[in-house]
């Protein structure tokens, strides 16, 4: 059995204590029901872990001492990014938490034609903040060492052009082109890999032209049409597994 983990902002590992708070805190005291003489694994989500003991456990914190740290060496290889289209309720939340447990190293949540229409930008911030709590947990969870980027919502135009360089595909169930896993097969990517995945609509067949006029090749993940978020974490399967993330 793994050792329970939290996550501690890089500062907070610095020196030889820290003093757990929040939902670390909430976590590690009240679910786990852990006090002292008790060890915590704590990580930054950017490489650095550090065995830590509970020596303390005042009013909705807890104290402790830090044993060991260590810097952890980001995945070796290219990264693996995943545009997802904006989806419905909570499914982005279960797409942004099963990608990064099966290893993604960056997510893109865009509008489409088809997608959910945008929020007022303060709920587009609460947004972003959730998501990157739901990611923090994940990695607690997983034991990854580096928190996968999440960045904010953007239209699926502005982000094509920012994927030069890279081996991009555009996931698309009208495609006569081969499917992902061979084409990953053959790719030589050194930069990253790009995964793009529409609306619970699919998308225009304009926004597909415009995915391949910024070197977006098409694939297939078969005959089956898949709801969104199983394409999503498909195609983040398999890119996972091409690099031998997966076993
Ligand atoms: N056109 C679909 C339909 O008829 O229901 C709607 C889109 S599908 C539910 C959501 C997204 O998953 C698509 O935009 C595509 O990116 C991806 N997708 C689903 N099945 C796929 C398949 N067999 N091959 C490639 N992409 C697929």
């Amino acid at each position: 059995m793994s050792r329970p983990r939290a996550f501690v902002e890089t500062a907070a590992l610095q020196g030889d204590r820290v003093t757990l708070t929040g939902d670390g805190y909430h976590h590690a005291r009240r679910v786990l029901r852990l006090g002292p003489g008790d060890e915590l694994e704590l990580f930054d989500g950017a490489g650095l872990v550090a065995r830590a003991i509970i020596d303390g456990a005042p009013h909705r914190a807890l104290n402790l001492r830090i044993a060991e740290r260590h810097l952890q060496p980001p995945p070796a290889g290219p990264t693996v990014t995943l545009v997802c289209a904006e989806l419905k309720g909570d499914k982005m939340d279960l797409v942004l938490q099963k990608a990064t447990e099966l290893g993604v190293d960056c997510m893109v949540p865009v509008t489409t034609v088809r997608s959910v229409p945008r929020p007022a930008a303060d709920a587009r911030k609460r947004r972003h903040a959730r998501r990157r709590k739901v990611i923090r947990e994940a990695c607690r969870q997983c034991g990854r060492a580096y928190l996968p980027e999440v960045s904010p919502s953007r239209p699926l135009a502005e982000d094509l052009a920012t994927h030069a360089g890279d081996e991009a595909f555009v996931l698309w169930e009208s495609t006569e082109a081969g499917g992902l896993a061979a084409a990953l097969a053959g790719s030589t990517a050194q930069s990253g890999i790009v995964l793009l995945v529409g609306p619970e609509g699919g998308f225009t067949v304009e926004e597909v032209d415009t995915a391949r006029e910024h070197g977006f090749g098409e694939v297939t993940l078969g005959p089956n049409i898949l709801r969104a978020d199983t394409a999503a974490l498909a195609a983040v399967t398999l890119a996972s597994a091409h690099l031998g993330r997966l076993g």
